[in-house]
């Protein structure tokens, strides 16, 4: 069948097919220990799952509006106000099946052909497809690992052309656990007033953070930047639900009201059931979220403090995020070779850095038991000794 110009240089996402390629082989009884997870080991809480069968045993499984329904707006808000310090209107929240979703619709309604959007990379590798497909074209910002992936400000602004429509910010960073402090956000929020561009906001892992660090939503930082930021986060890597497909944006209204009627024309709201999951999410007790970040940092550490002791491997410190990022480049491979050896010698599944755009590095999630992440270091390290 002849495929439409648009869809037909779209390759798959390498994350996901990374992690379900090792899911398979161990259903397969091959023994594969996997650092590709992009998701929380944990199962979803119980009083979560308990709130999605009520909904379903009471009839809760009918339409509700597209953009979502009214109750889980309401808690959306709530969220905003009290984790972000932001207020929005209901008219500028809407409910997505995913942050994926969110950010796809994001580009969709800000972006025209001929736009360009600034990532900082190394980047998620969905974000260049969906700027893509989006017509605008995906304008890199390259960081540097010994910098922390800081924002070099002089370089950021000289790719601010007439073209550019949008910068994108992703903090903390998947894949390298970066996050950015007050200063850059805050030059991040001048620059846009400055050069009118608009703003879009990953905050997905922003409950995903260590030593203290707390991120910021750079919508938070003005009225002005606020009327430009389309904040996008979910209950995926927050409460361990991402099978459960519930993301959601704040915008500014008309671009929410685009937004819901775009999504009115393609999913319709996202499952019904699994609104209420989310609602019983945002307004229970939020133990449940301190306990798997607090179970994530010293898997962190250990992560760290292990692939630094082996030569020809370097790991910065994460802020946040369940993934460490370590440069490969001593190992003498690039990251694809290095991954692809890696599963078929080591029996270890890793993403290799060039889906993010940085071919010197690996991705390995550590979501996952220290026992197993102790037994996938055993063979990494036994491994580089082969080199
Ligand atoms: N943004 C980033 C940076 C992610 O890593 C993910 C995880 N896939 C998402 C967004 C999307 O999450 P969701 O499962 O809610 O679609
Ligand atoms: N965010 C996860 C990852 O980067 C999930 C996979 C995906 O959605 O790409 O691995």
């Amino acid at each position: 069948m002849k495929v439409s110009a648009r869809l037909a240089g779209i390759s798959p996402s390498l994350t996901l097919e990374v992690t379900s390629k090792a899911k398979a082989l161990k259903k397969a009884g091959v023994d594969i220990v996997s650092f590709a997870a992009g998701e929380p080991d944990f199962d979803t809480p119980l009083h979560i799952r308990n709130a999605a069968k009520a909904a379903i045993d009471s009839g809760k499984t009918r339409y509700t509006p597209a953009k979502g329904m009214a109750e889980l707006i309401e808690a959306v808000r709530e969220k905003f106000r009290r984790d972000n310090g932001l207020e929005y209107s209901p008219a500028s929240i809407v409910i997505s099946c995913g942050a994926k979703h969110s950010l796809f619709n994001a580009f969709q309604a800000i972006c025209s052909p001929g736009d360009e959007v600034i990532i900082p990379a190394p980047y998620w590798v969905t974000y260049p497809e969906q700027v893509r497909l989006a017509g605008a074209e995906p304008v890199y910002l390259e960081t540097e690992e010994s910098r922390g992936y800081g924002i070099d400000r002089e370089k950021l602004e000289s790719l601010v052309t007439e073209r550019t429509r949008a910068i994108l910010v992703s903090s903390p960073c998947n894949p390298t656990g970066a996050a950015y402090g007050r200063d850059d956000l805050e030059f991040i929020a001048e620059l846009a007033c400055r050069r009118d561009l608009s703003l879009i906001s990953d905050e997905i892992y922003e409950k995903l953070v260590f030593d203290g660090f707390e991120a910021i939503s750079p919508a938070s930082l003005g009225e002005e930047v606020k009327e430009r930021t389309i904040v996008v986060n979910g209950v995926s890597k927050t409460y361990a639900m991402t099978g459960w497909r519930i993301g959601y944006l704040a915008a500014p209204e008309n671009a929410a009201k685009a937004i819901s009627s775009f999504q009115s024309h393609s999913t319709s709201n996202p499952a019904t059931p699994s609104q209420y999951a989310a609602l019983a999410a945002l307004t229970g007790d939020q133990g449940c979220v301190e306990e798997m970040r607090r179970a994530f940092q010293e898997r962190r550490d250990l992560m760290v403090e292990r692939l630094n002791r082996i030569a020809g491997i370097t790991c910065t410190v994460p802020r946040g995020t369940f993934y460490v990022f370590p440069n490969i480049a001593g190992l003498g491979k690039p990251s694809l070779e290095l991954a692809s050896e890696l599963l078929d010698q080591a029996r270890i599944a890793v993403v290799p850095g060039a889906a993010f755009g940085a071919d010197t590095n690996i991705r390995m999630s550590f979501a996952d038991s220290a026992e197993n992440l102790n037994q996938g270091l055993d063979r990494l390290e036994e491994y580089v000794k082969t080199l």
